[in-house]
């Protein structure tokens, strides 16, 4: 119903810039919108061909259009944040997954030096 409603109205965002058409929604299993899916147009036409999303949180007054919380650059900077903060986690996460196997005791260690004390301690 709701979701039904939304398809095919234009979004306008904080500065009044028309930044595309809602071409479908992103939905939870739980029924929750996460993200709207945008056809690009006025502003962001440039990315033409490519749908664009934006997240629901954005969203503030839907009428004959859709209007967003922020201007699009806003919206835009926090994505790009976003990217860099999921860059640097998966990063770190591969450094912790690293890990230096005794191959005496299988017993694990973060960093080859902790192996080699472990390997001149215990098994000298
Ligand atoms: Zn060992």
């Amino acid at each position: 119903m709701f979701t039904e409603e939304i398809k095919g109205k234009e979004v306008i965002d904080k500065d009044g810039n028309a930044i595309g058409i809602v071409k479908d929604l992103m939905i939870t299993r739980i029924g929750r919108v996460t993200h709207l899916v945008l056809t690009p147009a006025g502003l962001i036409e440039k990315i033409k061909g490519k749908e664009y999303l934006i997240e629901f949180q954005y969203v503030g007054a839907i009428e004959d259009v859709v209007m967003l919380t922020e201007t699009n650059e806003e919206i835009d900077e926090e994505k790009k944040e976003l990217e860099r903060g999921k860059k640097t986690k998966e990063k770190s996460s591969e450094q912790t997954e690293r890990e230096y196997k005794c191959p005496e005791c299988e017993k694990t260690f973060s960093t080859e030096k902790g192996l080699h004390i472990h390997q001149g301690e215990v098994h000298k």
